[in-house]
């Protein structure tokens, strides 16, 4: 059974400008390292794929339409516009945001197909903090959440579990499920930061789990807590299907977060993940990059997700 790897060059045509972070270079920098360990043989059973665009009903199972027109039309002909403190558009960047929101879709059908066990969609701009009016957060479509609602939509899937290892709460994707008994979302995240969404006591219908760690939580205290708070809840629900909101933020020399993980966290929760997914969900996991800012931790990480992945 292949990995599938979705990409497209039009995530590197979205540009925030200069100095910011959610950078062209963010992609370039994993791909590159992928290339080089597939020149090398290293990545057996990853199958690329070209990441297609969105439709207009599956934006707007997350989005509302007036959002979705808003957005398309908020891309500048030329330099740079600004639609929240933190989140601007350039030339390029409606299509960049319309593969980010196709990815998953496409990644749920292959996979729910038998196509392929499992797949990585390592496009941008991230998704995570999209609420269904708003863009915020470096966001403007919420991807992993377009992509769990095309499966509930179309594939029949009745539950699925989502859990965003990212540093950030993804306020958007908890604000699109909070009363969606069907997908569970659970979060760990560092808190106090931005969002500032995620608190213990935001539980939804049941179907949220949220863990806020202090600053300088590192891999031993992060797995624990993961071993007693998420993975046995994934386990208690049963999805049929395991999405992840794959930020790598949360790593030890990303420049935006407190966090301290590293390479090796990620290569292991994407195996007790796949492990679940074997109990459950048929192998399925499907998997999304949202943030990491320090380009060498993003493509190692990146790596080491991906290679737990291939190795199912
Ligand atoms: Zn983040």
């Amino acid at each position: 059974m292949t990995t599938l790897l979705y990409s497209h060059p039009s995530s590197t045509a979205h540009d925030p400008g200069p100095g910011h972070p959610e950078a062209p270079a963010r992609i370039r920098a994993i791909l590159t390292l992928l290339e080089r360990e597939e020149r090398k043989g290293a990545l057996m059973g990853v199958h690329r794929e070209e990441a297609p665009q969105a439709s207009r009903v599956q934006l707007e199972r997350a989005h509302s339409s007036r959002y979705v027109d808003a957005i398309l039309a908020a891309e500048p002909a030329s330099g740079y516009r600004r639609i929240d403190p933190d989140t601007v558009m350039s030339p390029g960047s409606a299509e960049a945001a319309l593969r980010g929101a196709g990815a998953p879709c496409a990644a749920v059908g292959a996979v729910i197909a038998g196509d392929a066990r499992n797949a990585f969609c390592a496009l941008r701009p991230p998704g995570h903090h999209a609420e269904p009016e708003r863009a915020m957060g470096f966001c403007l479509f919420n991807n992993v959440a377009i992509g769990a609602l095309e499966a509930l939509a179309v594939h029949g899937v009745g539950k699925i579990s989502i859990f965003d290892f990212d540093v950030h709460h993804g306020n958007g994707t908890q604000a699109i499920f909070a009363e969606e008994p069907r997908v569970q979302y659970l979060s760990t995240h560092q808190w106090p930061l931005y969002p500032g969404t995620g608190a213990r006591a935001e539980t939804g219908v049941g179907n949220l789990v949220n863990r806020p760690l202090p600053a300088g939580t590192g891999s031993k205290q992060w797995r624990r807590v993961v071993e007693a708070d998420i993975l046995p809840v994934i386990d208690g629900f049963a999805p049929e299907l395991i999405m992840v909101s794959a930020g790598f933020d949360a790593h030890r020399a990303d420049p935006l977060a407190m966090l301290e993980l590293e390479e090796a966290d990620y290569a292991w929760v994407t195996r007790e993940l796949m492990t679940l997914a074997e109990r459950h969900a048929a192998g399925r996991v499907v998997s999304v990059l949202e943030g990491g800012y320090d380009l060498n931790a993003l493509a190692n990480s990146a790596l080491a997700h991906l290679n737990a992945l291939r190795e199912s």
